[in-house]
């Protein structure tokens, strides 16, 4: 077990002020692996001033100095990626190979990506007598969740700090460990004190100073949406910029036209990564209703390949939940399904035979579009199908939710498919299973969020525009 006592504040290991501490659960052996101190108040805000004393000589360096400091780091998460991708398995319970690819490979090139993203930039720009100038926001606090843990972070900090901006992390309480490793491959980078910072501990003690403290500028949060809505209230008050990504219920559209063998499969594997805890995950699936019976042999077929087992264990194709309360979360949500009716077509909420570990079968329940599973957002390996008449209604069910997260539409032919995702609702929508594209805007409509993530996109959300109105004979 490893015992971090410290948190990062102004370039160093600061020892905690409380001896309190947080336990980081192994999600397949239920062992405590790590603990971190529960931090304080009075340790966030030391670490906003130290954040908010450092912007000013941050902010004003040459961009290719921060840009290089970047490079550093994602040469260092790439010298410690085993250990890392470890740490996430273990935290979080996504199989080992596949957290090695998605939760550190995916981090490191971000790292990379941001500082060329920089380096390209158009920071000043002539509109007629004015030069239009970027600037950093300021001081961004950084409120994390446990799923894709180090790369909900990265896509805050890195762009923020090669911005100019000074940053304030403060990681999920559950799957910590990561954020710890990539402190010290920060710290070892040598960036300048204060610039980054790091305070475990609670969303309501930890993550409201952030919120609310006034040298504070904005404030980036990745979690629920319940959390979010708390974040948001909170920072009006000071008037701070929000960034929110949050929740989701992403609607995966077969349409009538399309090769349902793939479909379907494309779409039970964009449900079950990380045992469907990812806030875009395709979690409603939405078929012709005379195929139904047709979908449900093939989703029968398909579900089978996901074996579950312990992170570790190479065979796994899905691990275990994050925690003991997410598990006894999803389970509730099967069972509700179960009592509304569901035709359950795999799995279901008997425990799986495994001694240890948060696991949950994976599940498929075909449901009716009023279920309240169709609505609500279950954060595990549950895939629900939904009937739908034609395509009028395959749209009015995927726009159903409060959610606008992602989503998919499977078609014969692209072009159709392009024109029903066109009409969802949602920040992105893959055609034909179209893979993840790191440099395409990641984010929300509705109450999945404000603001965007990846590439251009999400480092713009930390500048300011500053217009600066010249004599017209100057601009010349
Ligand atoms: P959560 O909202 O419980 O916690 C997220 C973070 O917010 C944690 O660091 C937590 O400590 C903090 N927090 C909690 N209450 C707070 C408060 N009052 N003030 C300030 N901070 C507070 O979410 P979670 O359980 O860690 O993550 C799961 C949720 O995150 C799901 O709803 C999922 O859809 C969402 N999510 C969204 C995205 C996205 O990009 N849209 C990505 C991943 C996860």
């Amino acid at each position: 077990m490893t015992i971090y006592p410290a948190h990062y504040i102004n370039g160093q290991w600061a020892k905690a002020q409380s001896a309190e501490t947080l336990p980081v659960h192994d999600s397949s052996t239920e062992e405590v692996m790590a603990t971190v101190p529960a931090g304080t108040a009075q340790e966030a805000e030391r670490a906003v001033l130290a954040a908010r004393a450092a912007f000013e000589g941050w902010s004003t360096l040459p961009v290719e100095t921060r840009a290089a400091y970047l490079d550093k780091v994602a040469a260092g998460l790439k010298a410690r990626s085993d250990e890392m991708a470890m740490a996430i398995a273990r935290e979080v319970g996504m199989p080992l190979k596949m957290a090695k690819t998605v939760q550190v490979g995916g981090p490191t090139w971000h790292w990379g990506n941001f500082a060329k993203v920089a380096r390209n930039f158009e920071w000043e720009k002539k509109v007629g007598n004015s030069l239009v100038v970027r600037e950093a926001i300021g001081v961004v606090g950084c409120i994390t969740p446990w799923n894709f843990p180090l790369s909900q972070i990265t896509l805050k900090i890195a762009p923020a700090l090669v911005a100019g901006c000074t940053v304030v992390l403060k990681p999920s309480e559950i799957a910590p460990v990561n954020a710890m490793i990539l402190a010290e491959i920060i710290h070892e980078a040598g960036l300048p004190p204060g610039v980054f910072n790091l305070v475990n501990g609670m969303g309501p003690v930890v993550g409201e100073v952030l919120a609310t403290h006034a040298e504070v500028d904005m404030v980036s949060f990745t979690g629920s949406t319940r959390a979010g809505k708390r974040v948001s209230e909170l920072a009006s008050q000071s008037v701070k910029r929000v960034a929110l990504e949050l929740g989701g219920k992403s609607a995966s559209v077969i349409l009538a036209d399309a090769d349902f063998e793939a479909a379907v499969k494309g779409t039970i594997s964009a449900c079950m990564l990380n045992s469907g805890q990812t806030c875009s995950a395709h979690t409603r699936m939405l078929v012709p209703a005379s195929r139904y019976d047709e979908v449900k042999a093939l989703a029968k077929i398909a579900i089978a390949k996901f074996s579950i087992g312990p992170s570790l264990d190479e065979t796994s194709r899905l691990g275990p939940l994050v925690s003991a309360n997410q598990r006894e979360r999803v389970l509730g949500f099967i069972r509700t399904g179960i009592a509304e009716g569901a035709d359950v077509i795999a799995g279901g909420a008997d425990a799986p035979a495994m001694d240890k570990g948060y696991f949950v079968q994976p599940t498929i329940l075909g449901i009716k579009s009023t279920d309240t599973l169709a609505r609500e957002e279950i954060f595990g390996p549950v895939l629900v199908v939904i009937p739908y008449k034609d395509e009028e209604e395959a749209v009015a069910i995927a726009n159903s939710t409060i959610y606008g997260l992602g989503g998919g539409v499977w078609s014969g032919s692209d072009e159709h498919a392009m024109k029903v995702a066109r009409r969802i609702r949602t920040g992105q929508v893959d055609i034909n299973g179209g893979p993840f594209n790191g440099n395409a805007p990641f984010g929300g409509y509705k109450q999945s969020g404000n603001g965007r993530e990846n590439g251009v996109y999400g480092f713009e959300e930390f500048l300011e525009f500053k217009s600066l109105q010249l004599q017209p004979a100057a601009v010349a």
